[in-house]
């Protein structure tokens, strides 16, 4: 297939071209149709490398209202380097949706400069989550609006420790959001939080 045919938007088609990209990937092309035609949930067994942050990142980036400033998509990622490298992604797949923000938010850095950035209107944060969870308790960023949700590498999330600062940070996240999980394994902490906080996830495997 091509990125024509999963359904991408022009501005997206654009980005794709200028990246290089020629072919989707297996989770691309079995992801990003799923993700634009239905408001659902998904779990997505893929490894790293295979293309998963495009898998994700286009589907968000057609459906989020780039008009508005309001924060519309949330990626949590297990460390500061995976953060920055998504971050990235993400602003190349998004170089022409004109007025796109796009924030980071991770440990070791300035919070006061993260909170700065988020302010400006972020559609997107990215963001690991420590982090994310201390800047919510600070009342620097407003998720109550959510619709995407996305736990990237989740399996890693869950070896590291971060089992209740996920719970935490999706609880002050609305129940209607779509939840999008990637996961290179699935062992039992990984299915619980599919189980605990999905809806009928669509289960892909590539
Ligand atoms: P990821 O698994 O998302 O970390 O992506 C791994 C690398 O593959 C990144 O450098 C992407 O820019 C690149 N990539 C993603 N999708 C494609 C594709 N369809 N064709 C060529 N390269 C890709």
């Amino acid at each position: 297939s091509t990125f024509k045919e999963l359904g991408l938007r022009e501005d997206l088609l654009n980005a794709v071209n200028d990246l290089g990209f020629e072919t989707p990937s297996d989770v691309q092309a079995q992801a990003i149709p799923i993700l634009l035609e239905k408001d659902t949930d998904l779990v997505a067994l893929a490894q790293t490398g295979t293309g998963k942050t495009a898998a994700f990142g286009f589907p968000m980036l057609q459906k989020i209202d780039i008009d508005s400033r309001t924060t519309q998509g949330l990626i949590l990622s297990p460390t500061r380097e995976l953060c920055l490298q998504i971050t990235n992604e993400i602003k190349l797949y998004g170089k022409y949706c004109k007025g796109l923000n796009v924030t980071a938010i991770y440990g070791g850095a300035s919070i006061s400069d993260q909170a700065r950035q988020v302010k400006r209107g972020s559609q997107i944060i990215v963001a690991t989550p420590g982090r994310m969870k201390d800047m919510i308790n600070r009342n620097m960023v407003d998720i109550s609006k959510i619709e995407y949700a996305v736990l990237d590498e989740a399996d890693e999330m869950l070896n590291m420790g971060f089992y209740e600062d996920i719970t935490d940070i999706l609880s002050h996240t609305p129940k209607e959001k779509n939840t999008w999980l990637f996961s290179a394994t699935m062992p039992k902490e990984v299915s619980r939080i599919a189980k605990d906080f999905m809806r009928d996830p669509i289960e892909i495997t590539v």
